[in-house]
């Protein structure tokens, strides 16, 4: 029996070239991909549009780059496509906040469903009033996120000017990897929008503030990102500041991908988010997740034309993390419903070599599950 275990990897491997080169990954190995996740990753993606990515963030391997679309698999679905990244957003917003010294732990919101504020009404879930940072981002408040946001942009006493608050929070969110391309090794790669100081006075020619572009807080509006981003982000906060640039050709001597890269965020705010997204796991927006494993992670929800997107991005063991991994399935509804619950199932595949029974039955209902 241990023979034929050993014996199955190579046999997989033997066949992945062909599927590598259907997907648009590259042929010329060998690659850093786990043949046992890519399968995975790919039979979780049956009969929907996404992708999932997964990150080893101990040297930046990209251990699964599946994809899926109507017409097949394309990397571009996670390497190429800019899209809103929703509320798993916000653990960069909290990192910076904290960082600035915007808000601590302990800042507070009201939120009664969300809020009215003039003309506009921001829509919440319903819990309970007012929640402190950690649990803003365990029950993914809007209110929190935008009223915070929004605080950091109009500090013109901190700042000076509105174009300085958006340069020193772009700065931050550029140096986690975000919203530009990361250069990874592979072609197609395609950067997505941050909002910064030109871009806004272009757009918003008769002025901007934080309340113009407060959706950003919560992962909306003037902020795209890829799923490559997003799961560099769980990275970086995996490791509590620092990331290797991914990549997918084993054994690079490029020094590009074997240069640790160190973020602007503070230390200490990354153990209050880390706990924060065990809580969001634990009791939070992600317990469909359903593991034993001290999953951290975050969910996103993003609003689109037809049903929301569903997105997580994650890590685990929470102590020592092995793993890292963003989900983005288009039209999937909430981030809980789909996307949480495949991320919970690569990781435990890749922390364990395989899956129980239930979870393997899991799998199944999520792999025959079709979104149009
Ligand atoms: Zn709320």
């Amino acid at each position: 029996m241990k023979n034929i275990r050993n014996i199955i990897p190579f046999c997989l491997l033997a066949f992945l070239p062909v599927g590598l080169r259907a997907q648009g990954l590259p042929t010329d190995g060998p690659l850093t991909l786990r043949p046992m996740l890519q399968q995975l990753g790919e039979r979780l993606l049956q009969g929907k549009t996404g992708s999932i990515v997964a990150i080893n963030p101990q040297n930046g391997e990209i251990l699964c780059l599946a994809t899926n679309t109507p017409h097949g698999a394309d990397v571009r679905q996670a390497i190429g496509k800019p899209q809103a990244p929703g509320s798993t957003f916000k653990t960069a917003q909290a990192l910076t906040l904290l960082s600035e010294g915007i808000v601590t732990v302990d800042t507070k919101v009201e939120c009664n469903k969300g809020f009215i504020d003039g003309n506009i009404r921001v829509g919440c879930h319903q819990h309970r009033s007012p929640l402190a940072l950690k649990d803003a981002i365990a029950q993914s408040c809007n209110s929190w996120f935008l009223v915070t946001f929004a605080s950091m942009i109009n500090d013109d006493f901190m700042y000076g000017s509105k174009d300085e608050a958006i340069t020193t929070w772009r700065s931050y969110m550029q140096s986690m990897g975000l919203g530009g391309p990361m250069h990874i090794d592979m072609e197609g790669e395609q950067g997505g929008l941050l909002a910064g100081a030109d871009y806004l006075n272009r757009r918003y020619k008769d002025g901007w503030d934080g309340k113009t572009i407060w959706w950003a807080g919560m992962g909306q509006g003037d902020v795209t990102l890829t799923p490559l981003q997003l799961c560099n982000l769980a990275v970086s906060i995996a490791n509590r500041g620092w990331y290797y640039v991914p990549h997918i050709h084993k054994d690079t001597k490029n020094p590009r991908y074997l240069t640790r890269r160190q973020t602007k965020v503070a230390r200490e705010a990354y153990s209050i988010v880390v706990d924060a997204m065990r809580m969001a796991v634990d009791q939070g927006t992600a317990t469909s997740i359903k593991t034993s494993y001290p999953i951290c992670g975050k969910t996103g929800t993003i609003e689109n034309p037809g049903e929301d997107h569903s997105a997580f991005i994650g890590f685990a063991p929470m102590a020592e993390p092995k793993i890292a991994v963003s989900v983005y399935v288009e039209h999937g509804g909430f981030g809980a419903d789909l996307a949480a619950p495949m991320a919970g199932l690569l990781i435990e595949a890749y922390l364990k070599g395989q899956l129980t029974p239930a979870s393997e039955a899991r799998a199944k209902r999520i792999a025959a599950k079709k979104i149009k």
